[in-house]
């Protein structure tokens, strides 16, 4: 298995628990991935906003219950969304939107609802299909400027694939819906650990390890020869023979490694397929809590940060009385100028933002970046052709199966992932080679999954 995140490690508990040797190799020093959690200022954190969502298979939540025990919390989620210039309780809650949006909003949302049944069907673009579904107002205030942010590209240079994939709500009828439920306390619940989202891949890792998974960290692939009957996979001073690998870690990174490489025109399209990056920074904030909320989301193109999450919301936990940590999400391009900013100007930059969002100031006393290089898949019309290609490309396996949010370049949420490393498991045979139409079935299931945000 390449990869210790989520995927990796629960196609390596599966692989195991069906009676196949496994060994996990991961490049980094700790499991988890992009869900990991880690210690800043002597208080857990995790890298951007993490929840377990109520959506997670029932099959999925049990073993997570089982691992975590009371350890996973049941959580009200208590979220804000800066939209013209004033919060708005997020999820959204119809009373609060009652009394905080401003009034030509409202009433334009309410026009745009009332014209819905005279928007045509057939939109040919993630923008496009925003307004048809929730209106212009929405799409504008909204959706638009959130996708610019998030994706770096004009929201109709963007796929319906992605407005799919990212957007559940299907109508105004539905966004009402969702928001007289999360009027409810019960209706807007999440699920969390009590020491950091981290601790989810961290019971995989130990519940894979006991029944004799063995994982290397700090081991980056270099290569991974396949051969008619085995996989070589060599990384820094390791060797290892396989029947088969699973690998969860970036596609592009995989295919790097193959000997023989994939063909050609793979390799070219796995080389257009962008994806957007990210800086997470951790501001250590000198006082017991910066507000009572959990996260705060900014969709306008004024601020730099996308969202602002503080740990210590998300749980009950052993946290450090007289400080908090701030977690800001700020979307880039790997390269541009906001990625190699150095770590002074980008707590300059938070706080700013802060200050204009009307938030306290922070007045941070340390602050940590952590660089990740590719978070969103960018689904733009200009690389369609591209993604069919590399989508026909891992519905023939071989040997070696990509999966995983990076593997497949997919926006996925962790239950998503966690799925696909059960099914990555149970499509490898028991004469050890791996079932191309089982896996096949899966990834047509797969690209049905809509993220929860
Ligand atoms: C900001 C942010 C917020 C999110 N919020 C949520 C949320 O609220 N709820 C939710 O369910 N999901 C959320 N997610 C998604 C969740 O983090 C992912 O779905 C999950 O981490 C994907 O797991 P994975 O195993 O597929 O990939 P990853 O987590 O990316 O793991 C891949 C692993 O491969 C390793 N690797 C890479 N290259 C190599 C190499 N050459 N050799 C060996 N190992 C290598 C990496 O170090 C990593 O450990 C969020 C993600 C982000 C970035």
């Amino acid at each position: 298995m390449l990869g210790a995140g989520p995927a990796g490690l629960m196609a390596a508990l599966k692989a195991r628990e069906i009676g196949h040797e496994v060994t996990v190799i991961e490049a980094s020093n700790r499991v988890g991935g992009m869900a990991a959690s880690f210690d800043v200022a002597g208080q857990r954190v995790d890298l951007g906003s993490h929840r377990l969502h109520p959506a997670t298979d029932p099959s999925i939540m049990s073993l997570i219950r089982s691992l975590l025990g009371n350890d996973l919390q049941t959580r009200e989620r208590n979220g804000r969304i800066r939209l013209q210039n004033k919060w708005i309780g997020f999820p959204l809650r119809t009373g609060d939107m009652v009394k905080n949006l401003p009034l030509r909003f409202s009433a334009a949302i309410a026009f745009d609802t009332l014209f819905k049944p005279l928007r045509s069907n057939g939109a040919q673009d993630f923008d496009a299909e925003i307004r048809r579904r929730l209106g212009p107002t929405v799409a504008r205030e909204f959706y638009g400027p959130y996708a610019t942010k998030l994706y770096g590209v004009a929201p109709n240079s963007l796929t319906t694939e992605l407005s799919d994939r990212r957007v559940s709500a299907g109508g105004p009828a539905q966004i009402i819906k969702s928001a007289l439920r999360a009027a409810r306390p019960e209706g807007r619940i999440f699920y969390y650990p009590r020491r950091g989202y981290g601790q989810i891949s961290e019971s995989l890792a130990d519940a894979a390890t006991n029944q004799g998974v063995k994982i290397q960290l700090n081991t980056p692939v270099d290569r991974v020869t396949v051969s008619e009957d085995s996989v070589e996979i060599a990384a820094g001073d390791t060797l290892l023979n396989a029947s088969n690998v699973l690998s969860s870690i970036p596609l592009p990174s995989l295919a790097q490694a193959l000997s023989p490489s994939p063909p050609d025109e793979v390799v070219s399209a796995i080389d257009q397929q962008r994806t957007r990056g990210m800086l997470i920074a951790h501001l250590v904030v000198p006082q017991g809590q910066y507000t009572s909320f959990d996260a705060h989301y900014f969709p306008g193109l004024d601020l730099a940060t996308a969202r602002l999450s503080e740990a210590k919301n998300y749980r009950n936990g052993d946290d450090p009385p007289d400080l908090t940590v701030l977690c800001a999400e700020l979307p880039c391009w790997v390269d541009d100028e906001l990625w190699g900013a150095d770590t002074e100007t980008i707590g300059h930059m938070v706080e700013e933002d802060l200050t204009r969002a009307g938030l306290p100031k922070a007045n941070h006393t340390h602050i940590e970046v952590r660089r990740l290089p590719s978070v969103y898949p960018v689904y733009e019309h200009s690389t369609s052709a591209a993604r069919t290609v590399i989508d026909n490309w891992v519905r023939h396996p071989g040997r070696v199966l990509s999966l995983g949010r990076q593997g497949l370049g997919v926006p996925d949420n962790l239950h998503h992932v966690l799925s696909m490393g059960s099914q990555a498991a149970s499509a490898i045979t028991s004469i050890g080679s791996i079932d191309a139409q089982a896996w096949g079935r899966s990834l047509t299931e797969f690209s049905t999954h809509v993220v929860q945000d």
